[in-house]
């Protein structure tokens, strides 16, 4: 029997070992790794410059608490103000701490900065938080709030892209609107255009702030810095985390300067936010991506795969369709994924479920033309038999 509380339910693999695209389990057995620690590996697993990065700072300093002024944090803070359009960073540890940040920012900012009496956030259904009190609130997904009330007051859930249920939602009460551009664990599902700009319009009419989850889809995954990049615009507060430390811990909650301002001395922290290590790899992480041409390449190979998908599966009635951004991918199938990702993993692909009816893959970055091709094929194997 396991020690560990049994809150996940995981696959019978033992993984020991992470090289490139590639983990091994301890019987030596090797995986095409789709998965990239859900969207955190996207250089693939112990990335060289990265590796070099955190060695040198392991040599230099491992941990500072924020009562001091820590150059590199500065570096890594200006860098994601350059790549976002944002103005101030705060560091967390986890995605959903950069969400519990920014719903803190946004009632902050409404009672101290605009002094209205305002506090309620707008958030939509099949989206994903996170895990804490207010996050998992904010989550449109009964299973993840089952057993937790009373859950936070003031947030409000509503359909994702439907334009007269935002109109009806939005009152006096309303401080902030959290959603993702394109929902991750709910479904890969993709935000319209027209409706996001329509959200993006009205909120900027009321003074509501436009806070967007960023956590799966930022830092490149679905082809730019961000995928709100790719709906012309502009919001006000940005979340990220899992891919920003290609695998070392750490999140960060963005904003633009007339919002940061709610937040003075005192009125957020975190002990290890921001720790000199994760902002190293951080660092290192965001300097490979701009050298190095990736998000160009993502959008290539983000074409190239969902082109070959479309390609084995057009006789497949088992499919739905095949959706996404960048290497953000869902294969929308008319039943159960579940079997089909056992199949694929035994077959030495590893890819995610999104839902019970999405195979959601996250190739890393550095993902080849061969491996996709071969992932397609085990795919095909799976699927279409
Ligand atoms: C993973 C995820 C989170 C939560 O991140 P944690 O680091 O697990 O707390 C929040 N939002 C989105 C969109 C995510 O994909």
């Amino acid at each position: 029997m396991s020690a560990l509380f049994e809150t996940y339910s995981r696959w019978p693999v033992k993984v020991i070992r992470g090289q490139g695209n590639y983990l091994w389990d301890v019987e030596e057995k090797k995986y095409l790794d789709f998965t990239s620690g859900i969207g955190v590996t996207n250089l693939g697993h112990q990335p060289p410059s990265v590796k070099k990065a955190v060695e040198k700072q392991l040599e230099q300093l491992w941990h500072c608490s924020n009562l001091f002024h820590i150059p590199i944090q500065e570096k890594l803070a200006e860098k994601l103000t350059e790549i976002s359009g944002c103005d101030k960073v705060f560091f967390c540890n986890s995605g959903a701490e950069a969400n519990e940040a920014a719903i803190k920012l946004a009632r902050k900012y409404a009672q101290s900065v605009l002094q209205l009496d305002r506090y309620e956030v707008i958030t939509f259904t099949q989206s994903f938080h996170g895990r804490t009190m207010a996050t998992l609130t904010a989550t449109g997904q009964d299973k993840v709030k089952l057993g937790f009330s009373p859950l936070l007051p003031g947030i409000v859930t509503i359909p994702y892209n439907d334009l007269s249920a935002f109109e009806a939602a939005v009152n006096d009460r309303t401080c902030a609107v959290l959603l993702e551009v394109i929902q991750g664990e709910g479904g890969v599902n993709p935000a319209e255009k027209e409706w996001l700009q329509q959200v993006t319009a009205i909120c900027k009419e009321k003074e509501i702030l436009l806070m967007v989850d960023e956590i799966q889809t930022g830092m490149g995954r679905t082809g730019t810095w961000f995928a709100y990049q790719q709906y012309g615009i502009e919001p006000d507060v940005v979340t990220v985390a899992k891919g920003l430390g290609s695998g070392f811990p750490i999140g960060a909650m963005m904003a633009k300067k007339k919002t940061s301002e709610a937040f003075g001395p005192g009125s957020h922290g975190s002990t290890f936010g921001g720790n000199p290590l994760a902002v190293s790899a951080a660092l290192a992480t965001v300097r490979t991506i701009e050298e190095e041409g990736i998000l160009l390449q993502v959008k290539q190979k983000g074409f190239l795969i969902q082109e070959k998908l479309r390609n084995a599966f057009s006789a497949n009635d088992k499919i739905e369709k095949i959706k996404g951004l960048g290497l953000m991918i869902g294969i929308q199938l008319k039943e159960d994924s579940a079997l089909y990702i056992t199949k694929a993993r035994e077959k030495g692909l590893l890819a995610l479920a999104a839902g019970p009816q999405v195979i959601r893959l996250l190739p890393p970055f550095t993902v080849t033309e061969e491996e996709i091709n071969q992932a397609v094929g085990i795919l095909q194997g799976a699927l279409n038999q």
